[in-house]
């Protein structure tokens, strides 16, 4: 009874503070979400950007090019209506190892042959199918490990051919048509980008993606060469790079260093390292975007139960908080919201999750930013300040987002962080980036009419009251104002 009573004072007490509905609303760990046949109608789509999304994920594994230019169609409306700046992603297949199609699948026991043949070699032995990759061969040796279709089926390689591998088969399952193949530690020497890339590429760019993601990338020249691809259609996306293998994690800073964004693919990195390493990676990962200055968003099975339960395991509930707490900049749901029963509930979930989290702190590796430029010193200095004021707002007057990005790097703690910007490109470009929430607007050439611009535009939506300081951070050039400059004004 004592304790009963007591609790609430010690916890109740904090989580009550500020109220559910103003944690809500300044969320600061962004979501993305995949749209699949349970999340393609405008309704459905409404009402996940009314939930808090702000990120649209297509998958270009599965999406066929109307229906992606049909769900961006829709995406911009729906966002119009609601005047949010909702991003588009486009995810490219990238060049992954699939299995040939069978008329019927096979159920195979451990300890049978299998083999997997060039398109155009025949079958020797009774299990055979072919495989996309004709250079798989060269890449890898007897002994190596060959995981089928996620991790559904584990297989050995026997022997290497000139054209075909035999593998014995480790745990039984069935081996279906294209399949996804991952061979754990082996060195691909696959191309960045397929034929199918190129194409599906076309198609972002045709449809103005506000960021096109490159899967399986190994190292920076794959990334360099995706976005010289985009830029040579005039794109004008942004880069993610998906880290999905033991050689991208070899190749970590020169990849963070070259990229828009770094994603750290969960799926495919969950098999190819041991399981019990990817949780370390994952926070060394977030660690060093952190350092290196590039956004990270943590993605796959995040809420993977919720694809048929109404609510996430605890280990769910704990795994999001922790990717919260790590401060990532996004959190990215796949089969969750594309082909789950539960697309609402679970960004629901997200965003009571991370609010809570969010309220407690952070791991706050943002402390660690290797300041590189004068920019990057302003940021933090803005930072500082804002900071060390009680409900101090920030705000950014930004014309690329660079500078936004910097400021959301070092994780503010204050209460809110407003970026202004004249391009609605750059306001969808900052909906992946942590804690900024971004405004369109046009600059004026008198500084003071660009301050009272916004500053008047958080009055009227009640984001600041009379009084409140706010902490203005700009690198925008004008007649009184130097580049790089912190001002502190009170609304
Ligand atoms: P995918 O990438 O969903 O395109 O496979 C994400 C992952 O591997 O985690
Ligand atoms: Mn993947």
């Amino acid at each position: 009874m004592y304790l009963a009573r007591h609790m609430p004072c010690l916890f109740l007490e904090n989580i009550y503070a500020k109220g559910p509905k103003i944690a809500f609303m300044s969320r600061k760990t962004k979501l993305i979400v995949t749209l699949g046949p349970a999340t393609q109608t405008p309704e459905m789509i409404g009402k996940l950007i009314d939930g808090g999304v702000n990120v649209i994920r297509l998958n270009m594994s599965h999406a066929k090019h109307e229906w992606a230019a049909e769900m961006t169609k829709i995406v911009r409306q729906e966002s119009g209506k609601r005047d949010a700046h909702i991003a588009v992603l486009f995810d490219l297949t990238g060049p992954s190892i699939r299995t040939g199609d069978l008329d019927k699948a096979y159920e195979l026991k451990e300890g049978d042959k299998v083999e997997f043949r060039r398109a155009d070699a025949e079958a020797s032995i009774p299990l055979s199918t072919t495989v996309n990759y004709p250079g798989l061969m060269e890449d890898v040796r007897a002994g190596n490990t060959l995981v089928v279709d996620n991790g559904a089926l584990l297989m050995r390689i026997d022997r290497v051919g000139d054209d075909r591998i035999i593998c014995d088969v480790r745990t039984p399952g069935l081996l279906g048509s294209r399949r996804h193949i991952n061979l754990p530690g082996v060195r691909l020497n696959l191309p960045a980008l397929t034929e199918k890339d190129h194409h599906d590429l076309a198609l972002a760019v045709e449809c103005g993606a506000d960021y096109i993601a490159g899967s399986f990338v190994r190292d920076a020249a794959h990334v360099l060469e995706l976005r010289e691809a985009m830029e040579a259609l005039e794109g004008e996306a942004q880069i993610v790079a998906k880290i999905e293998d033991q050689e991208a994690i070899r190749n970590i800073d020169a990849i963070i260093k070259i990229s828009d964004v770094i994603m750290i693919a969960r799926g495919d990195l969950g098999i190819e390292v041991e399981f019990e390493e990817l949780p370390i990676l994952q926070r060394r990962i977030v660690k060093r975007c952190h350092e290196l200055g590039t956004r990270v968003i943590v993605a796959t099975q995040l809420l993977e139960s919720m694809i048929t339960n109404p609510t996430p395991t605890r280990a769910e509930v704990t795994d999001v908080m922790n990717a919260a707490y790590e401060e990532a900049d996004s959190l990215m749901l796949s089969g969750e919201t594309s082909v789950g029963r539960y697309p609402e509930r679970c960004v629901e979930a997200i965003v009571r999750i991370a609010s809570r989290i969010e309220r407690s702190g952070g791991h706050g590796f943002g402390q660690n930013v290797i300041l590189r430029d004068e920019r990057q010193k302003t940021a933090r200095a803005a930072v500082t300040l804002a900071d060390s004021l009680a409900d101090a707002r920030l705000v950014v007057l930004t014309r690329r987002g660079v500078l936004a990005n910097h400021v959301a790097l070092m994780r503010p703690r204050t209460g809110a962080f407003y970026a202004f910007t004249p391009k609605e490109t750059v306001c969808r470009q900052l909906a992946m980036t942590r804690g900024v929430r971004a405004f369109r607007m046009s600059f004026s050439s008198s500084i003071e009419e660009t301050i009272k611009r916004s500053t008047e535009h958080l009055r009227k939506l009640h984001l600041v009251q009379t009084g409140t300081p706010i902490v203005i951070v700009s690198d925008i050039l004008s007649d009184h104002f130097a580049a790089n400059s912190i001002l502190l004004h009170h609304a």
